[in-house]
């Protein structure tokens, strides 16, 4: 053995039960997993709530060309869970606390993106799920699963007052919608433009409002009209119909993103005013057309952005516990998710599915 290379041998373990997909073509169905005995650093998790992300649709049927998918695919990163136990050097966290985990599990800790909080661009983080495991050889499993173990600078703190099946998804869509705002500076005032009302926009509609921006939405979908402003859009605009896009070019400060599909970008980048952004979070399996005139006749920008650091997060969590914002969730058994793949896949959630893990028991 290199010295590179775990003693994934030598690395007590112990079995969790779990949903994972066989292939890119198969449903969920239950599947036993191996995960490591907690380690010094490591705090293990009795999984409460999982949401479920578009990424785990996109990364199981295998949609991301840069990210192929390995099988089996226990998918899941948006976990809220009770501590069962503890390594002996973690001080954050003890049996019994309920704490959360997000998108990512580990990272070399010593880059200039990890000195600097990112460690989202870390280029050896640790994603959840479907990255390299270097304690058991495997690959990671995510919160689909009744416990997970991982290492306590990547476990978060959960403000009491929140219900917990919605704070579930705050750590991936809560984060992925507040990290871009905070850098492209949203504030009151602002003029903020929210494209696609599902999990990951609704989000950004309650963010983007508690921080103090006038919100515009735009919605494929006429039908979630009421909902937007319900959940503090001060504005909605259906984005099929040309008169309604029309009266706000040139106007938005700021564009996120939130599309899970193909779409034209170039539609909404003329909304934004001069020196305007447009961030890119929805990540569709094909990419975009951008016309360069888009951007130059009026120093707009386009970018992209990618959940958010561990610090962020935490900052995200006690943001939302301040302003008692959590997602709108649709609670479901695990033995359902297959049906909420589906919905899921058609833009029919309000606003993001939350899996009650205790269904996992039965299993
Ligand atoms: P979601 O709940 O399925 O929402 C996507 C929304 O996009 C839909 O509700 C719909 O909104 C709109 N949409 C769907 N199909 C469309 C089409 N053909 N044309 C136009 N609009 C369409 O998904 P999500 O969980 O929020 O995730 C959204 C995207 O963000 C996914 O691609 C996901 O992988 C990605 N993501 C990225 C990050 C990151 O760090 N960058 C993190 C998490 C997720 P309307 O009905 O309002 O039109
Ligand atoms: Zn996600």
């Amino acid at each position: 053995m290199t010295t590179t290379q775990f003693n994934s041998e030598a690395r007590s373990q112990y079995k969790a039960k779990a949903f994972a997909a066989a292939s890119a073509g198969s449903p969920l169905s239950p599947i036993t997993i191996p995960r490591r005995d907690p380690g010094e650093h490591d705090v293990q998790l009795e999984t409460l709530f999982c949401g479920i992300c578009h990424s785990d649709l996109h990364i199981v049927r295998s949609e991301w060309s840069a990210m192929p998918t390995v099988y089996p695919c226990v998918p899941g990163h948006e976990i809220v869970g009770r501590v069962t136990k503890v390594g002996s050097a973690v001080t954050k966290f003890k049996p019994g606390d309920v704490a959360a985990v997000g998108c990512m599990v580990d990272s070399d800790g010593d880059c200039t993106e990890c000195r600097d909080g990112l460690e989202q661009y870390c280029p050896h983080v640790t994603f959840t799920y479907n990255s390299p495991d270097a304690h058991l050889g495997c690959v990671t499993y995510g919160g689909y699963s009744d416990s997970i173990v991982v290492k306590d600078h990547f476990v978060l703190h959960v403000p009491s007052n929140l219900n917990l099946a919605g704070v579930a998804p705050l750590l991936c869509a809560g984060i992925t919608t507040y990290s871009p705002m905070r850098h492209w500076g949203i504030t009151k005032g602002k003029k903020v433009g929210v494209v696609g009302l599902g999990g990951l926009g609704h989000m950004a509609v309650k963010i983007a409002n508690a921080l103090g921006a006038n919100v515009v939405v735009f919605t494929t979908s006429s039908n979630k009209k009421e909902d937007a402003l319900r959940l503090g859009a001060d504005e909605v605009v259906v984005s099929r119909d040309t008169n309604q896009m029309s009266r706000h070019v040139n106007s938005l400060d700021f564009i996120l993103d939130a599309v899970s599909a193909e779409h034209d970008i170039n539609l909404y980048l003329q909304l934004l005013r001069r020196d305007g952004n447009m961030t890119l979070v929805g990540a569709p399996e094909k990419p975009h057309a951008l016309a360069a005139f888009s951007l130059i006749m009026k120093r707009r920008s386009l970018s992209g952005s990618n959940i958010g650091g561990i610090a962020e997060t935490q900052e995200m969590l006690d943001f939302c516990g301040k302003n008692n914002i959590t997602a709108d969730v649709e609670v479901i058994p695990m033995q359902k998710v297959n049906e909420a793949y589906e919905r899921l896949s058609r833009a029919d959630v309000k606003y993001r599915f939350s899996i009650d893990m205790s269904s996992l028991k039965s299993q």
